[in-house]
């Protein structure tokens, strides 16, 4: 056929002075393999009597090799209205925290070294200082993530032996952690204890006995029992652990280090609060309201510390030193309180300005119309920001965004995906037959243009 032979050969293409251009960007395996696959395209299409225009070949080629060095997970703008969007990666990092965990990145660093002693030192100790002075507790551990701290906690406790939990606890946190069938990893047999909506002590007294090995106490972080309901609380569980000699894990999911009613939030227990309500340990999350990386963290007596320590899951559940590193900077800016909200960013979304949201908006709105596809427009709007990640499950956030819209029914669909396209994809919610893009997270005016832009 003699559009067949049309098509260059291989190496023409490579020698050519756009081939040679592409082998200096992304080097020569990649070039050769792209240009390989978009030959045998353009065969198959000619052969099934499409056409194929060898002229196209290396604007084709450029496009698919810059498409393929894209980075796969990239930075993504968060309009979605939820502030710790699990899916969008959760917390933001403090500019500290950046740098430090920049640090530990490129440096050799004393993360098991003693700098006093020249001998050796623990991965953990660059953070149990802090833990237990912002806290209040006696010892700290950290693993890698709050479901890893409630595997181990049960693990170490409880494993061949009894858990007692109330029915209303059992919760299921997106994805796979459910409690009960985290329990079953951890080698513990659950015993559940009173009903959905309530439970009193004595149905844990009557269900606690010689195989019980500790009781766990969950923060329903992720929904809320309303009505007819009763809990026992977490003093008065402490109360009875003690009594039984066993000890009280008291898992708080999100777990604020500090009183979130000072932002106009509703008051989540702290935790310092779960501490001094004397539960033995005290689980919760560092990517949740703590604004810093992943990580679980298990606060509580200093006995049932060390025996976690000693559990060989915590060799396989421990953190790296990169985590570690900003976990250290996220927790020293708690010691200064006044500027939190200044630094860190999950602080400073949850309290940013209603004012400053919509003026926000209403300066940004005839700004981004001529950016969008044609038939699109853009309008100031209202709308509700959440917390996310299971904090705060059932209040809003009075917030500010963009409503997007466009003809026919599919016009939100269609344009969230041209803005998930982008080098920079921004990401919204659609609701009410529109494209809403919350602007609480938005860093500033002028990321979201040039995302937009051509
Ligand atoms: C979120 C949550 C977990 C899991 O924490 P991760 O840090 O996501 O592993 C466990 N328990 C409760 C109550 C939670 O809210």
């Amino acid at each position: 056929m003699e559009a067949l032979r049309a098509l260059p050969s291989v190496d023409q293409v490579l020698a050519s002075d756009a081939g040679r251009g592409l082998i200096a960007i992304y080097g020569r395996a990649a070039t050769l393999a792209a240009l390989r696959a978009r030959l045998e395209a353009m065969r198959a299409a000619l052969k099934a009597g499409d056409l194929a225009d060898a002229a196209c070949l290396p604007a084709r080629l450029a496009a698919d090799l810059a498409d393929a060095a894209r980075p796969r997970l990239r930075p993504v703008l968060n309009l979605s209205g939820t502030i710790l969007h699990t899916n969008l990666g959760r917390a933001v990092l403090a500019d500290d925290a950046i740098a430090a965990a920049s640090a530990a990145m490129a440096n050799p660093l004393a993360l098991e070294f003693s700098l006093e002693t020249g001998g050796r030192g623990e991965r953990d100790d660059h953070l149990r200082g802090l833990l237990c002075e912002l806290t209040g507790a006696e010892d700290a551990t950290v693993v890698n993530n709050n479901a890893a701290a409630v595997l181990i906690a049960l693990n170490t406790f409880g494993q061949g032996r009894e858990a007692v939990v109330s029915r209303g606890e059992l919760i299921e946190i997106g994805g796979a952690f459910r409690m009960p069938d985290i329990m079953v990893r951890a080698g513990v047999r659950l015993i559940e204890v009173g009903t959905t909506n309530r439970t009193h002590p004595r149905d844990y007294e009557g269900a606690i006995g010689p195989e019980t090995g500790l009781i766990l106490k969950v923060h329903t972080s992720n929904y809320r029992i309303e009505g007819f309901t009763a809990e026992v609380s977490a003093p008065r569980l402490a109360g009875i652990a003690r009594k039984a000699g066993v000890p009280l894990l008291h898992d708080l999911g999100s777990g604020s280090l500090i009183d979130l009613s000072q932002l106009g939030l509703r008051r989540e227990p702290t935790v310092a609060e779960a501490v001094a309500e004397g539960a033995d340990l005290v689980t919760f999350s560092g990517d949740k309201l703590l604004g810093g990386p992943q990580a679980g963290f298990i606060l509580g007596r200093r006995d049932l510390i060390a025996a976690i320590n000693r559990n060989p899951l915590k060799r396989a559940l421990r953190l790296d030193k990169i985590r570690i590193a900003a976990l250290e900077a996220t927790l020293r800016l708690y010691r200064d309180p006044d500027r939190l909200a200044e630094r860190l960013p999950t602080l400073r979304h949850l309290s940013r300005p209603l004012a400053e949201i919509t003026a926000q908006a209403e300066r940004l709105a005839p700004l981004l119309a001529p950016l969008l596809p044609e038939g699109f427009a853009a309008a100031p709007c209202a709308c509700d920001s959440q917390v996310g990640s299971g904090a705060l499950p059932t209040d809003t956030l009075p917030s500010a965004g963009l409503r997007l819209t466009g003809q026919g029914g599919d016009a939100p669909d269609r344009l969230a995906g041209w803005l998930r396209s982008r080098a920079t994809p921004a990401i919204g919610r659609i609701h009410d037959g529109a494209l809403i893009l919350d602007l609480r997270c938005l860093p500033s005016d002028d990321v979201l243009l040039a995302a937009l832009g051509p």
